[in-house]
C-alpha cells in the first residue's frame, strides 16, 4: 500500500485503522503467548499514544498478573496480583498513575469468557475511538493468546504422541491443526473489523452494505466453526482432550440445543420440537454433550428437506447391568443406507447423496469420540427414506440399587 502515508496525512483515522491492520498481521504470525502479550502492549501503546500499557493474564489461582507491560517500571508490576473483578481497575489505574479519562481497560474475551485484560494510560483525555481501538486490538489478541495456547498444546502433545507411536496417521491432522491455527486469527481479524464497520466507527454504512457486512461475519463464523472442528478433532487424536463428570440434567440441555437451532429450522420451514421429556439425569461434561447436541440437530436440520420435521427427546434405559439416560434426534430426511451407517462416524467421511450440502465430516467422529470418553455411546437408527435417528446414551448419575 505504497499510497497509505498520503491517506494518512489527510485522515488520521485511516491512518490508525493501518496500524491496527499492520498488527494483526503480525499477530497473526505470532505463535508463543510471550511474542503475543509483549506486541501487544508495545504496538498498542504506539496505536493510542499512550505512555503505558499492560497486558493481565488470570495465574493458576485465577488472580491477575502482568504478563506484559510497556513504559511502567517492571518492579512496579512484578509482584502485582489482582482478582478478576471490578477492585482490578481501580488498582491498575494506581499504578498507571493516571487520572480516570486517561485510564482505558478492555477485557480479552474468547467465546464468551473473559481470558484477561489489557489497559492503557494515554496522554490526552481519551475517546470513545480510543476504546473502541483499543477492543478490536484486544479481540485479536484474545485470539492470538488462544491459538498460542491451543497451537503449543496440541503441537506438543501430539509431536510426544506421534514419537511414542511413531503414527503417521495423525500427520495429516496436524498438517490440518496448524493450518486451522494460522487460518484462526486473520479470521478473527475479518469478523472484527466486520463489526467496526457495522458500527459506524469508519463512517456511516447504508442498509445494503449493512446486508452486506452480515453476510461477510455470517460466512465468517461457519468457516470458524469448521476450524473449530479440525483443532478438536486434533486434540481429540492426540488425546489431549478432557471432560468433566458433573451431573447433567438431559430434558435441560435439550431444550437449549433446540432453542439454539429453531431459527435454521424455521429458516426451512421444517418443525423442530421436543417430544417425550424424561427426566434423565447423567454423569457427563455439560458443554461437550451440548455441543453434540448441537451437532446432530445442525445435521438433522442440514440434511432434511424443507418442510420436514425433527424431533428431540430424552428417556431413561437399563439394559444389562447399565442403566442409561438416552436423548434422540428423530429426523425425517433421507436416511442413511445400511453399507454407510459406520462409515459415516469416520473422520471426514461424507456420504456422496449428501456432498452438497457444507461441512467436511468431523461432526459425527468428533460426537462419537466425546460421548465415548464420557463412558456412554453414540447409537444410529435409519433406513433409506425413513429418516433418521441419533441415539446418545450416557451414564445415569443415580442408577436404581
Ligand atoms: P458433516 O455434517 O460435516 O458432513 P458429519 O460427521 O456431521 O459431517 O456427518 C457425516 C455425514 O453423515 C454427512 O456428510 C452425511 O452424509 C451423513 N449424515 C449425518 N447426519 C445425517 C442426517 N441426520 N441425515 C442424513 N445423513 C446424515
Amino acid at each position: 500500500m505504497s499510497t497509505a502515508p498520503a491517506f494518512d496525512a489527510v485522515d488520521p483515522a485511516f491512518a490508525q485503522l493501518r496500524r491496527l491492520t499492520e498488527i494483526s498481521r503480525a499477530l497473526t504470525y505470532t505463535t508463543s503467548l510471550e511474542q503475543v502479550t509483549r506486541l501487544t502492549v508495545e504496538r498498542g501503546a504506539e496505536l493510542l499514544d499512550a505512555q503505558a500499557a499492560v497486558l493481565m493474564l488470570p495465574d493458576a489461582e485465577g488472580l491477575l498478573h502482568v504478563r506484559a507491560a510497556h513504559g511502567v517500571a517492571e518492579e512496579l508490576v512484578a509482584r502485582f496480583r489482582a482478582p478478576l473483578n471490578d477492585e482490578v481497575l481501580g488498582r491498575l489505574q494506581g499504578l498507571l498513575g493516571v487520572p480516570d479519562d486517561c485510564f482505558i481497560a478492555v477485557p480479552l474475551v474468547v467465546g464468551g469468557a473473559v481470558t484477561g485484560l489489557v489497559a492503557v494510560a494515554t496522554r490526552q483525555p481519551s475517546t470513545a475511538a480510543d476504546e473502541s481501538l483499543l477492543s478490536a486490538l484486544a479481540d485479536q489478541a484474545a485470539v492470538a493468546l488462544e491459538n498460542a495456547r491451543l497451537g503449543g498444546e496440541v503441537r506438543v502433545e501430539m509431536e510426544d504422541r506421534l514419537r511414542a507411536s511413531e503414527g503417521a496417521t495423525s500427520a495429516k491432522d496436524r498438517a490440518l491443526a496448524t493450518l486451522a491455527h494460522d487460518i484462526r486469527s486473520p479470521l478473527g481479524a475479518i469478523q472484527g473489523y466486520c463489526e467496526l464497520l457495522e458500527d459506524e466507527i469508519y463512517g456511516p454504512v447504508n442498509d445494503r452494505q449493512r446486508e452486506a457486512l452480515g453476510r461477510v461475519r455470517m460466512s465468517g463464523r461457519h468457516l470458524l466453526s469448521l476450524l473449530d472442528n479440525v483443532m478438536d478433532m486434533a486434540r481429540i487424536s492426540a488425546g489431549v482432550v478432557q471432560v468433566s463428570a458433573e451431573p447433567v440434567a438431559l430434558p435441560d440441555v435439550a431444550r437449549d440445543a433446540v432453542h439454539m437451532l429453531i431459527p435454521a429450522a424455521d429458516a426451512k420451514l421444517q418443525t423442530l420440537q421436543l417430544g417425550r421429556m424424561a427426566p434423565a439425569t447423567v454423569t457427563a461434561d455439560h458443554a461437550r454433550v451440548r455441543q453434540i447436541l448441537v451437532n446432530l440437530i445442525g445435521n438433522a436440520v442440514k440434511f432434511t428437506p424443507q418442510d420436514g420435521s425433527i424431533c428431540v427427546s430424552t428417556a431413561v434405559l437399563a439394559r444389562g447391568d447399565a442403566h442409561w439416560g438416552e436423548v434422540r434426534v428423530a429426523d425425517s430426511g433421507p436416511g442413511i443406507a445400511p453399507a454407510e451407517q459406520s462409515a459415516i462416524f469416520q473422520p471426514y467421511y461424507r456420504s456422496e447423496g449428501t456432498a452438497h450440502a457444507p461441512g467436511v465430516g468431523l461432526g459425527l467422529a468428533i460426537s462419537r469420540a466425546l460421548v465415548e470418553q464420557m463412558g456412554g455411546e453414540l447409537d444410529l437408527e435409519s433406513e433409506p427414506g425413513a429418516g433418521s435417528t441419533f441415539i446418545i446414551r450416557l451414564p445415569l448419575l443415580h442408577p436404581p440399587a
